[in-house]
């Protein structure tokens, strides 16, 4: 640990950091590159066409014939997909020593999300295409105000339901650290419901904190792999900057982009299934041998809305650090703080300009400890 905090403290990046997200990156284009493949062959040699009419040929019923399409289109995509899976999330992670899973965890892990993005999604295009068939011309704004409402119910419910399958979590058993930041969230002026240690270590060498869930569902969660190797008020610089966020409004702000890209999203969708649809061979919008369209046109908005959900985002990054810095009692907290997240996700202190702008959702590690050294003047 020290050692690799001691070289990750020189300038710029060592070339072991860099080679770790270039290959990242590399693989997550591949990746990317192979799902357009997929979605463009469906659509194009008519092969979705056919999948539709096999699933209809097996039932009359719309909402079955889609989840028998449903399965055999995740199905297929699971396998294209898995290589690649494998390398981004096991093999990379272990050949730079930042994973504690085992092949076995992997695969378990690799089945539980499969088995809960797929219930989620199946329920998800199975509305989508209820409203359509039910109303042609309005569903769009139907689909967008129940999944506007459905985002928020995620929020509130994810902590206590969705990230227990992947995760242990049980109370912090230290006192002294959970008044410490049970006071913090009262400078803070919000109500948590408790402090507790998430067990990444079973998976990861990585460290993470965060204020999760909405409303009485809030609740502090440290790794444990940060526990570990955190001073307590180094703990309380990392939580500091998560209320900043809550000070700053920004999970209320968060929402709002949400609200504002899913109405924009099925906004387009309509547009682009009633003017393409018909060349492709498609008997109407309801038609679900469109969904790799559908799913092509939410992709490229979300790519071309990136850079600025970024910029937005690194703009309440900077607040958050803000909030940070005037909360706890010296900056050297934050940056020790900073270094050791960065020493031990193998972070890229220095990306280049373009990657931080297009891609990096955070200021890059070394603009934040700059920030915070300004501030200690
Ligand atoms: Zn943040």
């Amino acid at each position: 640990m020290l050692n690799a905090i001691s070289m990750a403290t020189g300038d710029g990046d060592s070339s072991r950091v860099k080679r770790y997200h270039r290959t990242h990156r590399w693989l997550s284009v591949a990746g990317f590159v192979l799902d357009l493949a997929y979605l463009a062959a469906l659509l194009l040699t008519g092969w979705s066409v056919g999948l539709r009419r096999f699933a209809e040929s097996e039932t009359a019923r719309p909402a079955l014939a889609l989840l028998i399409y449903l399965s055999l289109f995740a199905l297929i995509h699971e396998a294209l997909d898995l290589p690649l899976g494998y390398l981004n999330g096991y093999w990379l992670e272990h050949r730079y020593e930042l994973s504690n899973l085992t092949p076995g965890g992997w695969a378990k892990d690799r089945l539980k999300g499969l088995a809960v993005g797929g219930t989620l999604g199946t329920l998800a295009f199975e509305f989508v295409y209820w409203t359509m068939r039910r109303w042609p011309g309005q569903w769009w704004i139907v689909s967008a105000a129940a999944f506007i409402c459905f985002f928020l119910l995620l929020a509130q419910l994810g902590p206590v339901v969705l990230l227990p399958i992947f995760f242990k979590f049980k109370p912090v058993e230290d006192p002294a650290l959970t008044e410490r930041l049970m006071e913090l969230s009262r400078r803070a002026g919000t109500r948590v419901g408790g402090v507790y240690e998430w067990k990444l270590s079973e998976k990861s060498k990585k460290a993470n904190a965060a204020l999760t869930g909405l409303g009485n569902t809030r609740r502090i969660v440290i790794s444990d792999t940060l526990l570990g190797n955190f001073s307590p008020p180094e703990v309380e610089a990392v939580l500091a900057h998560e209320f900043g966020h809550h000070v700053r409004r920004h999970i209320l702000r968060g929402l709002a982009v949400e609200i504002a890209t899913t109405i924009a999203g099925f906004y387009t969708v309509n547009v682009a299934l009633r003017a393409w649809g018909p060349s492709l061979g498609f008997r109407g919008l309801a038609d679900f041998a469109n969904l790799p369209l559908l799913i092509l046109v939410t992709g490229a908005l979300s790519l071309v809305l990136l850079p600025l959900v970024n910029l937005h985002s690194r703009q309440m990054e900077r607040e958050a650090d803000a909030y940070a810095l005037r909360s706890i009692a010296s900056p050297e907290t934050f940056i020790s703080s900073m270094e050791k997240l960065a020493a031990m996700n193998l972070s890229e202190r220095r990306p280049a300009a373009w990657i931080e702008f297009l891609f990096h959702s955070h200021p890059s590690v070394e603009k934040r400890i700059a920030f915070a050294r300004n501030w200690a003047r």
